[in-house]
């Protein structure tokens, strides 16, 4: 009780100060305002060194760099997830599907036109085309003319989806794959044009086997045996898969091409770098990131190795989707945690927990490759130049 009494009794003479004093106190508590902004910028700057020079970054660079998340779906108006891309400094390609459930494709662009047009230096937009028509005499041009209204409207890249190759069929009931004629002359275009390709091409290997020797999808394919192809074996094998792309890519060597999620050889490095070795043109998304964990797992030399020697080709994604019923703290919480996550794993060699494996260490490759693979390789497939 007597030291709050005492406090009181030292204010007393500030309060009794003289108008004159009063303007002094006031001038130089003007000035330390003024000087403190400069003050501690100089201290900041000389606190942290220049980020380009070091070798590795670490977990607190995640805020200090600029990223780019190639995989993500909106399928709603709300902004929240781009609120905090902006706040983590993550630009990112929203991607366009034709799928058959869900938000429709022409809904899912006039979300992403919507987005554009309010955060254009944040984002960009990949359209797709829509394949019920395909038995149709005038497919190819009608398509052709769809891709130009979106490039028109904004979409800098295209999507082929899954549903070539497994669910599409032609007029006399057979599997359309990805290699089919009438597709290469879509290709043809987009190569002319140097338009990116992003192709989702088959399912992880997982969907051709049976549940017990599956790595990482045993929940999913479980729960929905309508899509799980070992239960199928009428449909096209997941290398008739593989082969199509291949081929697809043989006959179009110049085409700006990347396969999502790992280019569906998520569960064989070796296999991976065979087709990054045939086909120059091709990138992979990193969107599989528990099998990139577990390679690690089983072989951190190994991974860290494949990372280093594909620098140019591999690129940062998440395939995120985004639904209207996200809550958005819960989301923005859920994907600023995904984020940084994965910027540990890759940017650190910190311990981390692979579920149903055991710890392991993160990769901690060098600054330069994290870079390619965190913005410059998909500011090189999409051909863009980061806006200001
Ligand atoms: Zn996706």
């Amino acid at each position: 009780m007597p030291k709050k009494r005492m406090e009181f009794k030292a204010i007393i003479p500030e309060i009794t100060m003289s108008i004159r004093n009063q303007k002094k106190i006031v001038l130089l508590f003007a000035l330390w305002l003024t000087l403190l902004p400069i003050m501690a910028q100089k201290g900041y700057q000389a606190k942290l060194p220049d980020i380009k020079e070091k070798a590795y970054y670490t977990l607190e660079d995640f805020n200090r760099v600029d990223k780019f998340d190639v995989h993500i779906h909106i399928n709603t108006v709300q902004p929240y997830f781009i609120h905090q891309a902006i706040k983590d400094r993550f630009f990112f390609l929203d991607i366009v599907d034709d799928r058959p459930f869900g938000v429709p494709m022409d809904e899912q662009q006039a979300f992403a036109k919507f987005h554009l047009t309010n955060f254009p230096n944040q984002m960009n937009f990949a359209t797709t085309f829509k394949v019920s028509n395909w038995n149709q005499k005038d497919w190819v041009a009608t398509t052709i003319a769809h891709l130009k209204k979106s490039f028109a409207q904004g979409a800098i890249a295209v999507k082929i989806w899954k549903n070539i190759g497994m669910d599409l069929r032609s007029e006399n009931g057979d599997f359309v794959m990805v290699d089919h004629p009438r597709i290469d002359s879509l290709l043809t275009f987009l190569s002319d044009n140097d338009i990116p390709l992003l192709g989702h091409n088959g399912e992880p290997r997982d969907c051709w086997l049976p549940l017990e020797e599956m790595t990482f999808n045993q929940g999913y394919y479980g729960a929905h045996p309508e899509y799980h192809m070992y239960l199928h074996p009428e449909y096209p094998s997941y290398e008739d898969q593989i082969n199509a792309r291949d081929n697809m890519l043989k006959k179009h060597p110049n085409l700006n091409f990347m396969g999502a999620h790992l280019g569906s050889l998520e569960w064989s490095l070796e296999e991976l770098a065979k087709r990054l070795d045939a086909y120059p043109k091709m990138r992979v998304d990193i969107t599989r990131m528990p099998n990139l964990k577990l390679h690690t797992f089983n072989d951190r030399q190994k991974t860290r190795e494949f990372f280093i020697t594909y620098q140019d080709r591999l690129i940062y994604g998440t395939d995120t989707a985004i639904n209207p019923m996200d809550k958005p703290a819960e989301l923005k919480d859920r994907i600023h945690q995904k984020w940084l996550d994965e910027w540990a794993f890759l940017v650190t060699d910190r311990p981390l927990e692979l579920k149903g494996y055991g710890q392991l260490k993160g990769l901690k490759l060098p600054r330069e490759v994290i870079d390619k693979i965190y913005f410059e390789n998909a500011s090189r497939f999409l051909v863009f130049t980061k806006k200001e």
